[in-house]
């Protein structure tokens, strides 16, 4: 039965029902929307260069129920998710969980529920290059309408002035959105790379690696929740310039990283740990790689260079497997945006009917995995296969385009190394027959 996605009012208790992609509003929530947009707009007190970021409704103003039937759950969480990202199922979980108790800590009165306090959990994805890292932190952001932005911690290394690259990145935020100080406010940043930031030596007294350490210790100020200023337009601070306080207390920081060798660290853990009478690991050598990310601790990254107090405020780590060529023939195919279905687009628009072979995509798959570099080897595999044809075509009478082995092999032949096309010529043979 459908439901106001906004006041949780079921159907047939309400009048009307205006039914969006993914979304219901009820007569009574139109209603509420046009009194604050009305309201909203005759307010004169906004200071100039802000928009005036229209919030459907605020915290205070509706019960704090109302935000319970607001709120996307886990399980639909999860569901959105399904359609942009393939496998990952237990990130999907850890992340939908995550990001309802987030939003849930944000918007219900903490009030009615004791005292207990809710500590904001801020996430750590970890897993290899383009396993979907970066589009899990989007996709959410998209989801819930929020403002978003991506930094990169290795770039906060680089400058010496570290907290201007930490307000830089908040800056960026609230550019997302719009200049609305509280909207920004309850935005996601991903930071990219935060394992490049690692602390160098495990011992801090002995190689004291203050870069390293040094960014760590920015960026855990805001991710605590602090109050920075940040200029109002431009990156650089300046004395004239307006400066604006933006608390990063309920800003979702979602990190990510590949963290590579962090792998022995818990290796050896678990080793370490098998000799004791409770035995988590008989034989460590067996577990495979994917596995093991399961069984990551905080005293693995903390070996691995990240220190305590940065750990403690990442409660949430999620990990993400490598994509094998069955995840990568289905990211070709099946998300709504799939690189498959975007050039089948732009071929209609010439009026041609483009279809790819099975063979062929597994072929582009098994490439793709060659590379290393997971999902990310595909789109530009397909951008170099489809140069040619997107081309021709629209100037030629076609009406039909398939992509086969034959392609494939071209881009194979052209592109890769003499031992990487051997392995894969090997692979193709094995498609014809
Ligand atoms: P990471 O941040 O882990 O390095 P990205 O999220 O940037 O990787 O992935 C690069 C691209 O690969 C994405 O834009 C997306 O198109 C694709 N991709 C990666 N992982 C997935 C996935 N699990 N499902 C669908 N597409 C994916």
């Amino acid at each position: 039965m459908l439901s106001c996605s906004f006041c949780g009012k079921p159907q047939k208790l309400v009048s009307k029902l205006v039914v969006g992609p993914g979304v219901h509003i009820c007569e009574d929530c139109i209603i509420t929307c046009g009194r604050i947009i009305s309201e909203e707009s005759s307010s004169e007190t906004l200071p100039a260069g802000f928009s005036t970021h229209i919030e459907t409704s605020s915290p205070k103003e509706l019960p704090s129920h109302a935000f319970v039937g607001q709120l996307l759950k886990p399980k639909d969480i999860h569901k959105r998710l399904d359609e942009h990202i393939i496998g990952q199922e237990r990130t999907k979980k850890i992340l939908s969980v995550a990001v309802y108790n987030h939003y849930k800590r944000l918007y219900l009165s903490h009030e009615s529920y004791g005292d207990t306090e809710l500590k904001k959990s801020n996430i750590l994805l970890i897993g290899p290059t383009g396993t979907g890292k970066t589009l899990f932190a989007e996709t959410l952001a998209k989801m819930l309408h929020l403002p978003f932005t991506i930094a990169d911690a290795t770039t906060l290394t680089e400058a010496g002035y570290v907290g201007e690259d930490v307000e830089t990145m908040l800056s960026r935020l609230l550019q997302a959105a719009d200049y609305d100080i509280s909207l920004a406010e309850k935005g996601i940043i991903y930071i990219d790379e935060i394992d490049k930031i690692s602390r160098k030596s495990e011992n801090p007294s002995i190689t004291r690696d203050v870069s390293g350490e040094g960014v760590q210790q920015a960026l855990l100020k805001i991710l605590e929740g602090t109050k920075s200023n940040i200029p109002l337009k431009g990156n650089r601070k300046h004395p004239q310039q307006e400066l604006i306080t933006l608390d990063t207390s309920n800003i979702l920081f979602i990190t990510g990283g590949a963290f590579h060798g962090i792998e022995s660290v818990i290796r050896s853990r678990l080793r370490d740990k098998s000799y004791g009478f409770v035995s988590p690991l008989k034989n460590s050598k067996k577990l495979k790689e994917e596995t093991l990310f399961d069984n990551i601790q905080a005293e693995d990254l903390q070996k691995f260079g990240i220190i305590p107090e940065l750990i403690g405020r990442l409660p949430v780590i999620a990990p993400l497997q490598s994509l094998d060529e069955l995840a990568l023939v289905r990211i070709l195919t099946e998300p709504k945006n799939a690189i498959s279905k975007q050039f089948q687009k732009l071929m209609a628009m010439d009026d041609i009917a483009l279809t790819f072979e099975e063979a062929a995509l597994k072929m582009i798959a098994k490439i793709a995995v060659k590379k290393k570099v997971g999902a990310r080897a595909l789109r530009a595999i397909m951008e170099d296969i489809m140069l040619e044809h997107m081309y021709e075509a629209p100037s030629s009478k076609r009406k039909k385009i398939t992509i086969g082995l034959d392609e494939t092999s071209a881009y194979i032949n052209k592109n890769l190394s003499e031992k990487l096309k051997e392995e894969l010529e090997k692979e193709s043979v094995k498609l014809h027959t």
